[in-house]
């Protein structure tokens, strides 16, 4: 039977929060890879841009990879409280810019951050509710190794410098609610994917339900 254009079952999908899908790893563990296919092959995440004072890898584009600033700006932006967190991070400066993200989490947007941990412990306080933590490890030390040497990114002294990061920065796994081993990368890819989709459907987050489960409800048929 046809149903009036006011009945919940025909409204299509509920109204809901945009949520924050953190990704954390120690580097070359592959989170730049994973986000890169969850941005294609997802329409409903996008990147959230860090500010940096590091300089552009060969490839890297302004406001889109990162918005590259000089500390002199990266210090005016802290001093105007622009950041939702920031770090030091490898000896340059990262951070969340804040105006974009707040805004678009009220209109239902998701956002992928690619930051560190102690940019996850900042944003956790601020907005535990929104936040989902996920941290890639890799499947070995050697794996590691391999990796950054075959990114061909690097020099051997920076990469020496990221291997003895990885291992502190793999002491911080315990703060995350998930954890994923990235050893095949499909794989991996898929519980990635499959995480995401179970945290929009989390109930907190659906903005829509109460009107809805209301209008069910009602007493009629
Ligand atoms: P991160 O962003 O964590 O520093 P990247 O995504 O840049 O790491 O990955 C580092 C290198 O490892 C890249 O060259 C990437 O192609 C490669 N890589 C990523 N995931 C895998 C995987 N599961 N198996 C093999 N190589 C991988
Ligand atoms: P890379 O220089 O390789 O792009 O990034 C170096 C590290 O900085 C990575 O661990 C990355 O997650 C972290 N990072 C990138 N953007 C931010 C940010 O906005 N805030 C914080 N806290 N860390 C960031």
């Amino acid at each position: 039977m046809a149903q009036p254009a006011s009945s919940p079952a025909l409204t299509g999908t509920l109204s809901r929060r945009g949520l924050m899908f953190i990704m954390s790893s120690p580097s070359g563990a592959g989170k730049t890879t994973i986000s890169r296919m969850l941005l294609e092959r997802d329409g409903h995440i996008c990147l959230s841009i860090s500010v940096t004072t590091r300089k552009p890898r060969p490839g890297e584009v302004d406001g889109k990879d990162y918005y590259f600033v000089d500390q002199a700006e990266f210090d005016r932006m802290v001093e105007n409280e622009e950041f939702l967190e920031w770090a030091p991070v490898f000896g340059h400066c990262y951070g969340t810019p804040k105006a974009h993200v707040k805004a678009g989490l009220k209109e239902g947007q998701d956002y992928l951050f690619d930051i560190d941990w102690q940019g996850t412990q900042q944003l956790y306080q601020k907005l535990e509710r929104d936040v989902v933590r996920v941290f890639l490890l890799p499947p070995s030390i050697s794996a590691l190794r391999q990796r950054l040497t075959g990114r061909g990114t690097d020099s051997a002294e920076v990469i020496a410098g990221r291997m003895e990061r990885a291992r502190s920065e793999i002491s911080h796994w315990d703060g995350y609610d998930y954890v994923v081993v990235n050893d095949d990368i499909d794989r991996c890819f898929e519980q990635v994917r499959k995480i995401l989709e179970a945290e929009r459907l989390r109930r907190a987050r659906q903005t829509g339900l109460i009107g809805f489960v209301r209008e069910l409800m009602q007493p009629g048929d």
